[in-house]
Order: structure tokens, then sequence, then C-alpha cells
């Protein structure tokens, strides 16, 4: 393929020095659970993000699930509660919710956004309602009205939102993910909260660590969720460039705004800010069927492409219970998205190449 979809080995080309060097320091610390290199970095990603507190966690399905715990270990949750969310996302949020013995209530999304339409909220909102889990999908801002945060825990999936405004600052507490393909990508698995909670973040610290407060004395049934330090060193040496290489996306996405001009390819709406979308994915909708012919198309033409996500929440094997819920717009949207290349390893000149080659699809 002349235009991969991703190649992780270029995206970090620029870093292998220092995350190498990285790798070094953590090997030689003898210092191979916690320690300096975890509590630096959640001092620097609560910095960036502008929160008063973070907690290193594993990876991103844990970062939700452990937000869900804590509010359940401390009263805030009950089993049975309903958190609503959308279904036209990666399942992580759900299985977290699932997980905790809460109940997801599936909210149609913004075809123009992607993400929950919060036009459509009130409508799903029972007496059981107590969460809304908005999912910032592709890395645009979920823009809720403030008065669902006085009235319900908002739990932000910002794994693929990193430096997008607000991200991590609209809800009570936010979950990031640094999976190796995310804007802030570690080498392996990796996760953190951010929250201005100090109750959450001593309940999520806690959890993580066998719900352990000191060693040998467990006050919770926790979990062992923890971020590793060599992760940790990996993503001190890649934060303070996040905002650089969201920079670079927001310009390849703009030339794909600019560049594209096919009627058969409807084309992602541009935020009405810049900063409101750091780009994770550019998705394109190919309507009326024509999606797999559009693949070939591109794939023949040596351009990788990607889905995100080909089956919505609601329809996986694994919820077969919710298989009745009637939600068309997610279903469509399942059906026509397609994301092109948008990370470093794509450069400037194939985004125009890219965008010539998809104007020619006929
Ligand atoms: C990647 C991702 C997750 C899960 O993160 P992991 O670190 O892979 O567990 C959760 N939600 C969304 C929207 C994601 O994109």
């Amino acid at each position: 393929m002349k235009y991969p979809f991703l190649d992780l080995r270029a995206d970090n080309e620029p870093y292998l020095d220092a995350l190498e060097a990285a790798a070094v320091r953590v090997v030689r610390s003898g210092r191979y659970i916690g320690g300096e290199e975890v509590s630096s970095f959640e001092a620097e990603l609560a910095a960036y993000v502008g929160a008063d507190h973070c907690v290193g966690v594993s990876n991103g399905l844990d970062a939700i699930r452990l937000i869900f715990r804590a509010y359940i270990e401390l009263g805030r949750l009950r089993e049975g509660d309903e958190v609503i969310t959308s279904s036209n996302n990666y399942i992580a949020g759900v299985l977290a919710v699932t997980d905790c013995g809460l109940r997801p209530v599936f909210v149609e999304p913004d075809p123009a956004t992607f993400n929950l339409d919060p036009a459509r909220i009130e409508a799903a909102v029972t007496e059981r309602t107590r969460a809304i889990m908005p999912v910032d999908l592709y890395g645009r801002t979920s823009l809720l009205p403030e008065e669902f945060k006085q009235r319900f825990i908002v739990v932000e999936d910002v794994a693929q939102a990193i430096g997008a405004r607000g991200a991590g600052q609209t809800g009570h507490a936010a979950a990031f993910s640094f999976y190796p393909t995310k804007n802030l990508g570690a080498i392996g698995d990796a996760g953190a909260v951010t929250t201005n909670d100090a109750e959450i973040a001593e309940a999520i610290r806690v959890l993580r660590n066998y719900g352990s407060l000191k060693q040998y004395d467990n006050i919770y049934q926790g979990l062992n969720c923890r971020l590793d330090p060599i992760q940790a060193a990996f993503l001190r040496v890649k934060l303070p460039l996040t905002d650089a290489e969201n920079a670079l996306r927001r310009k390849k996405a703009a030339i794909y705004d600019r560049e594209i001009c096919n009627q058969r390819v409807i084309k992602p709406q541009m935020p009405a800010e810049q900063t409101e979308h750091v780009w994770h994915q550019y998705v394109l909708r190919i309507p009326e069927g024509r999606r797999d012919e559009f693949r070939a198309f591109m794939s023949a033409n040596g351009v990788g492409t990607g889905i995100h996500y080909p089956t919505p929440v609601h329809r996986q094997p694994c919820y077969s219970e919710f298989s009745s819920i009637e939600l068309p717009i997610a279903d469509r949207l399942c059906d026509e998205v397609v994301s092109l290349p948008i990370s470093r390893a794509t450069s400037i000149e194939a985004v125009s190449e890219i965008s010539r080659i998809i104007n020619q699809f006929s």
C-alpha cells in the first residue's frame, strides 16, 4: 500500500531516541511499579488537561470502569442505575457500564458531529437516570448543555480527544486511553482518569491497587489496574508534543476538507472552532450502500482506509438483550463511515494525492 491507513513505526519515528532513553532510565531505576515516573506523568497530564487530579491506570477501558466503580463505592451510583450514551461507538464504554452492574440507555447521535445528540437526551431520561457518558468520537468535543452536569454525573470518554478544547473539563470525570494508535499513544497499553473531585480521584487510586490504601489493608474489593512506569516514561516523552501532533492533524483535515469534492462522498462537518476537534479520525460517509466499492477503489489506488465502527454496540452478539432497540441513525452511520489516513506518517502531499484519488470515485 503506497498510503497505508496507519504505520505506527513511522508515527513514532521522531520520538525513537527519546523513547529508548526513557526505557533505559526505567530499566536502570529498579522501580518497576508506581514511583516517580507515574506520579510525574500524572502531575503533567493534570496540568495539561487543566484538572485538579489525575490517576494513571492500565488502559482506557479500565479508566472508565474505575470511574463507575468509584461512584458505586462512594454510594453515589447504585446497581441498576441508568447511563445515557450512544451506540455508534467503540464498545469499551458500554462494557465498563455493564461490568459495574449499571444499565446503558442508548441515544441517537447527531449525524453532523457523530456524537451523542444533546437534543435527544431529555426524552431518554427516566427516574433511574443517574449518569451521561458522552464519547468525543473521532476527536470532536461533545458539547453538552451545562444543565446536564447539574442534574447527572457526566463521565467523558475522551480516549480519542486528548487536547481538544474542553476534553476532560466538561464532565465530572474523564477517561483517557493511550492505546498506541491514539493521538497520544504509548508503546503498549496505558490510560488515565482526570477529575476535579478529590474523593473520586482517591477512590480510583485505591481501587486500581487492589483496593488497598496501605499494604495488606484492603478497603475495597479492588483490581490491579495500575499504569506501568515504563509506559508513564514513554508518555512523558510524547505529552509535551501532543499539541503539535494535533496541529498537524488539523492541517491535514483542512486539506481534505478543501480538496475533496465528490458528490458521492459526504465530508465531516468542520467544527465552529478549530480547537473543538483533534481529528483522531477523519471520517467520510459513503451513502447508498457503496462503502465496500469505495474502499476497494481506494485500495486499488494504494490508499488504506479503516471503519470506525462497523457494528453499533447494541448490535454486538454479547449485547443481544439490546438488539431490538431501534436506532436507525446509529445503524446508518455504522454502514456509511470510512476513515482516511491522517496520522503523522501520512504527509501533507499524500493528503492532497488521496483527495485527488477520492475525487475520481464515480
Ligand atoms: C480506544 C478507546 C477506548 C479504550 O481504550 P483502551 O486503552 O484500548 O482500553 C475507549 N473508548 C474509546 C472511544 C476509544 O477510542
